[in-house]
């Protein structure tokens, strides 16, 4: 079984050696000089301006790039959050590998180097691999990608009957409204027994997943929505490396793969747990995955320079923390900050690959300590309120317990919102934002007027202990540029 630090290795020395891509660390997955995007989510972040400019790769040096590249998805347009811990496949923070061409090869070598490598270095079974070609799209006056379609025929021994259509949603790509665009092609693994997984690609089914996408630049849409054919056209690919991981190791969960064990075996030390047994429906085993995805991304986002906070990305990863840390208090029993001593099983599994890991965790397993002993004051009596709430709210936690939990206890409103799921409840949002929307005009009065207003926000704080920064996560956690 190959180790998951050798299949991070294949895949750069596949592109660098064998077709001289250039070898580009990944960028911070804070991306502190892009403040449309609230975290890096996929690879071509850090290449935006090659596909924007006008010259070959805006001003590098190559034209072939490669590398894996961290990403979060847990807000803004792509936010896999809630995802985390019920399936086997989304993370909030997991590697990209990808390689680019900035104008120089295109769609025939993309496809044929993927099929390449999946199959012939990898030995993947090729009857389980599934192509999904652009549609096309009437209403919006966009060609179907006949070229890929016949280059998946002409460059590759895919079984014809593998190749797919697929609408705009799935195989169309766009920066934002104006920009470079294009068509993709993804390859999906039909992990079901007997091969019929044909029908269930881009269908969330767990048995058939998307491991790898292809992306053709090869227009820009400008301000009135038009499309013209760019002159220099670009390839940009991206590859779950966790996914790739699990399929290369024959599991059918990427939390069976050695990317996670250690993490797993961490939490079983430091919290006393079962060790994990892979069951979807095991508390346990949830209380395992959760944890082990968020201080992985904790660790990452914290070493790149990011802080909790109460709004913006820090709002995402205090969020991030305290749901970790409330199934470690519920699901593990843990009293006391437990989720620092994580740190150095990530560092240790991962510096290889990522050195900055190695930096300060001292400074990351102290943030996150620090966080963990603030939530943990309010905790307890935060669940307490909402074993009340969910008695007497009927089918739903009621706007002003939401709200309760949420300024007087310190519990994000996903929070209540996941422990509310848990009892098939529902949580009533509307009113939660408007009950904010109201602190928010009492803080803002406040801070405009004199002394008197002054004063009553004093008040209003000493009587409701609204957070000295007034939440403002949710509008704030929108970023425009995505994958
Ligand atoms: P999916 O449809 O499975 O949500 P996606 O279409 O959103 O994936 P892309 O934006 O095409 O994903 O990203 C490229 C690749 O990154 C995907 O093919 C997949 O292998 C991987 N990937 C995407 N999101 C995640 C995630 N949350 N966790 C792990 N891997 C992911
Ligand atoms: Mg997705
Ligand atoms: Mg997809
Ligand atoms: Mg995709």
């Amino acid at each position: 079984m190959p180790a998951s630090s050798d299949i991070r290795q294949q895949y750069i020395d596949y592109f660098r050696d064998k077709h001289k891509h250039t070898f580009v660390p990944s960028s911070p997955v804070v991306p502190h000089d892009d403040p449309t995007l609230l975290f890096t989510n996929a690879g071509m972040n850090q290449f935006k301006d090659a596909f924007l400019g006008t010259g070959t790769s805006g001003g590098r040096d190559y034209t072939r790039a490669v590398n894996t590249q961290k990403c979060i998805r847990a807000g803004g347009k792509h936010n896999d959050l809630e995802d985390v811990g019920k399936d086997t496949y989304h993370h909030t923070f997991f590697e990209m590998l990808g390689n680019w061409s900035f104008g120089d090869y295109f769609k025939r070598e993309a496809i044929a180097w993927a099929w390449d490598l999946l199959t012939n270095v990898w030995g993947l079974d090729k009857s389980r691999l599934h192509a999904t070609v652009f549609a096309g799209d009437e209403r919006e006056d966009l060609d179907r990608d006949e070229e890929a379609a016949a280059l998946w025929k002409s460059e590759t021994d895919i079984d014809h009957a593998n190749i797919h259509l697929g609408d705009k949603k799935d195989n169309f790509w766009e920066m934002g409204d104006t920009g470079p665009c294009g068509p993709c092609s993804e390859i999906h693994i039909d992990l079901t027994p007997d091969k019929t997984g044909g029908p269930l690609v881009n269908k969330d089914d767990p048995r058939v997943i998307e491991i790898w996408n292809l992306v053709f630049i090869q227009y820009n849409r400008n301000a009135a929505g038009l499309l013209t054919p760019l002159p220099q056209k670009h390839v940009d690919t991206g590859m779950g490396f966790e996914r790739l991981c699990a399929v290369l190791q024959g599991k059918s969960s990427n939390y069976d793969t050695d990317v996670f064990t250690p993490i797993f075996k961490a939490i079983s030390d430091v919290t006393g747990a079962p060790a994990y047994g892979s069951k979807m429906d095991d508390p346990v085993d949830m209380a395992h995955r959760v944890i082990a995805d968020h201080i992985r991304c904790l660790t990452f986002a914290l070493t790149d320079g990011a802080l909790p906070s109460n709004e913006g990305r820090g709002y995402v990863l205090r969020r991030i923390l305290r749901r970790a840390f409330r199934h470690g208090r519920q699901t593990l029993d843990q009293r006391e900050p437990f989720l620092y001593k994580l740190v150095p099983a990530v560092v240790d599994t991962m510096r290889e690959a990522f050195p900055e890991l190695a930096k300060n965790p001292q400074h990351v397993a102290d943030v996150i300590k620090d966080e963990e002993q603030s939530f943990a004051r309010t905790i307890d009596r935060g669940i307490a309120l909402f074993e009340d709430a969910a008695q007497r709210g009927g089918d739903r936690i009621r706007a002003d317990d939401a709200f309760m939990l949420y300024d007087t206890y310190g519990f994000p409103l996903d929070l209540t919102q996941v422990m509310a799921e848990e009892r098939g409840l529902a949580v009533d949002v509307k009113g939660f934002n408007k009950l904010m929307e109201e602190a928010r005009t009492r803080s803002r009065a406040g801070s405009a007027g004199g002394t008197d207003a002054r004063q009553s926000l004093i008040e209003i704080v000493q009587q409701q202990k609204l957070p000295a920064t007034i939440f403002t996560g949710y509008d704030r956690t929108r970023d425009t540029v995505t994958t």
